[in-house]
């Protein structure tokens, strides 16, 4: 399908790797208009799910309703591929609903596939990328082991799990960047040769299952929301088959097994000692962490409309596989299950993230550029926003225009990056709404409202977005002045069955909303033409109404977080040179180096009145 380049070129942005981060950094690269090129192992596995064939959740879906505003590629791909939607948290507030998607997994990689193929800018070249070349400080290109060189000023690294990669399957360990692909070691050592501060974290997958052996009768259903609700803009509707997931439980016995076996776990015998996802755990994990619990819950979900594969999860182990077998015939439902494939874990290098600005470029490298697992997070939504920045902010620096940034009330990839970039991480991380202060501000549903305009003023937002977004811009502004000049008096609304203060004034429609007892079909019985309003600007318009009070306190809280935001920290400042600063503030400042003031205030430990020196500082070097 693809045009699969051979041979030396040049381009203006090279990305390596064709995972979550690559994906949308080479589309992001590709809609600023720069000639890209994508350099990864095997075309076919571009777009493959390492893990679990699922988009989206908590927090995680609103990073993928993002990184659509900004016309990226995960949103359309999953609505091309879901065979199961389901909004978490739907009966709770609009600033922690998360939508979720299970998908067809050979159908993503399909769907990504294509959309990358449809841009005429982009080139897809089958290599296995071993080092980066400079001249003194500048990037020039990369080298691929098929010995050709590939020429660039700007190259997004994008490896995920493989750089230095090790397969842990109980006593056996395998070099491997995933199970059946090999590490890249090459760019490991090129890594380190640049002097950068670098670790080692942990992930680990599940046993995958043959549906055909499975007793579903034993299981619970978890059928799908009724209509899906797509994650992209620009999708009308799902139109695939929707499947139904099934529950289960592991067991006391099951758990008997893990605990006399643990002197086998790879995390327990001592061989793995790099820190894996906390929010992730394994089931050996689980079983020790939370002993005094009888049964832990596994979601059985399926991997494809034509394939059997079930994935279970809430079992990833690295266990022997014997164990692993052993546990399964202790699951109701999996007793005769068939093991396809062995759960495992792998342990990987990854680069402290203080050591990139906000753009995801490598502060000591200057042309490189950082996105994804490689940054010590952990799921395909976090590397996609990672991919995205990295990608717009390469294309931008080869045309010498201004950097793209996003803060943390512009969005959860905001809250990200600047969480990564100006503390760091010390186990895989992952996105979730208490990390951000301002999550009644960017919800998933109000993502292209706050983040396309920014991507149609830099150049990354497509036409047919384009057209879309102002359209609903115009619905929007309709419905909020159709809400705002419905009105009715207190005693034509007991009409309809609605108590209110009976003071003779009248409430708008809007006003209407934002009372508790009172919901959209009340309104819609008073004033039946307001049904007509399309589903997503109604609920805009209602959640406006609801929780106007606690949105305008935020806005001006927003403005006070951006004003801090606005100084920013020279690159060239010298911490030792502000006296009243303590070594362990200046310690913290030096091994961080924030972008900003506000990134400064944030990292624990420095003080309010740190931050006032540093100020006075920064103002008295810029009069100077
Ligand atoms: P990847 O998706 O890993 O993509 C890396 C790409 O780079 C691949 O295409 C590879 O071929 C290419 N590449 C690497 N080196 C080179 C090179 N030298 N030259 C050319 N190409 C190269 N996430 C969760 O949220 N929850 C989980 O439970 C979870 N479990 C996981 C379990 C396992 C076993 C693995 C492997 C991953 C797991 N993940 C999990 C992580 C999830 O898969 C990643 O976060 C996500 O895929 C990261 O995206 P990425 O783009 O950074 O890297």
């Amino acid at each position: 399908m693809f045009h699969v380049e051979q041979t030396m070129n040049k381009f203006d942005v090279i990305i390596i790797g064709g995972g979550h981060a690559g994906t949308e950094a080479a589309a992001a690269a590709a809609r600023m208009g720069v000639r890209t090129a994508l350099i990864t192992h095997k075309a076919s596995t571009i777009g493959e799910m390492s893990c679990n064939p699922a988009i989206g959740g908590v927090a995680k879906g609103t990073l993928v309703k993002e990184i659509d505003a900004l016309d990226g590629v995960m949103g359309r791909a999953i609505d091309r591929a879901g065979i199961h939607y389901r909004v978490l948290n739907q009966s709770k507030g609009p600033a922690v609903r998360g939508p979720r998607a299970q998908a067809d997994r050979k159908l993503y990689r399909e769907a990504v596939q294509a959309i990358l193929n449809e841009y005429d800018n982009l080139t897809i070249i089958e290599d296995e990328v071993d080092d980066i070349q400079r001249e003194s400080i500048s990037i020039t290109g990369v080298i691929g082991t098929s010995g050709n060189l590939y020429e660039a000023s700007r190259i997004v690294l994008t490896t995920g799990t493989f750089l230095n990669g090790l397969i842990h399957i109980g006593e056996k360990t395998i070099p491997a960047g995933r199970v059946d692909e090999k590490p890249a070691l090459g760019l490991s050592k090129t890594l380190y040769g640049f002097g950068l501060n670098m670790g080692r974290l942990k992930t680990g997958t599940p046993p995958r299952l043959d549906g055909k052996t499975v007793d579903w009768d034993k299981c619970e259903p978890q059928p799908g929301d009724d209509p899906a609700q797509p994650f992209s803009y620009l999708t009308d509707s799902i139109t695939l088959p929707q499947v139904t997931c099934y529950i289960t439980h592991t067991t006391p016995e099951s758990h008997a097994i893990i605990r006399d076996n643990l002197d086998r776990a790879p995390m327990y015998s001592g061989k793995i000692e790099s820190t894996g996802p906390r929010y992730c755990p394994s089931i050996e994990d689980k079983v020790v962490r939370f002993a005094e619990r009888e049964r832990h819950q596994i979601f059985l979900e399926p991997e494809g409309l034509d394939d059997d594969t079930v994935y279970p999860n809430g079992i990833s182990t690295s266990l022997p596989e014997d164990v692993q077998l052993a546990i399964l015939k202790n699951i109701p439902g999996l007793e005769q299950a068939v093991m396809i494939r062995p759960g495992y874990a792998i342990e990987y290098d990854y680069v402290d993230p203080r050591e990139l600005h906000k753009t995801l470029e490598v502060k000591q490298v200057p042309g490189l550029y950082l996105a994804g697992q490689i940054n010590g997070t952990t799921g395909y939504e976090e590397a996609g926003g990672q991919g995205l920045i990295a990608g717009l902010n390469a294309a931008l620096a080869s045309t010498n225009k201004d950097i793209f940034t996003l803060d943390r009330a512009d969005g959860y990839i905001g809250v990200m990056i600047d969480d990564l970039t100006s503390l760091g991480t010390q186990e895989p991380y992952r996105m979730f709404t208490s990390r951000s202060e301002y999550r009644l501000t960017i919800r998933p549903d109000n993502a292209d409202l706050r983040l396309t305009p920014l991507g149609i003023a830099i150049g990354c937002v497509g036409e047919k977005r384009a057209t879309i977004f102002s359209q609903k811009l115009q619905q929007l502004e309709r419905a909020r002045d159709t809400l705002n000049t419905h009105v009715i008096t207190p005693n034509k609304a007991k009409e309809f069955g609605l108590t209110l203060n009976q003071d003779g004034v009248k409430r708008s429609a809007f006003d209407l909303l934002s009372y508790p007892h009172i919901d959209k079909h009340d309104v819609f019985r008073i004033w039946p033409e307001l049904s007509n309003v399309s589903h997503d600007v109604f609920e805009q318009c209602e959640i406006e109404a609801i929780y106007k009070g606690y949105l305008d306190r935020q806005a001006s809280d927003i403005q006070a977080f951006r004003k801090e935001e606005s100084v920013k920290v020279p690159d060239s400042i010298d911490y030792d040179a502000i006296s009243s600063l303590s070594n362990e503030i200046k310690e913290k400042l030096k091994s961080s180096r924030p972008d900003t003031l506000g990134a400064a205030s944030r990292i624990p430990g420095v003080t309010p009145a740190a931050i006032m020196a540093l100020m006075v500082h920064i103002r008295q070097s810029k009069a100077a």
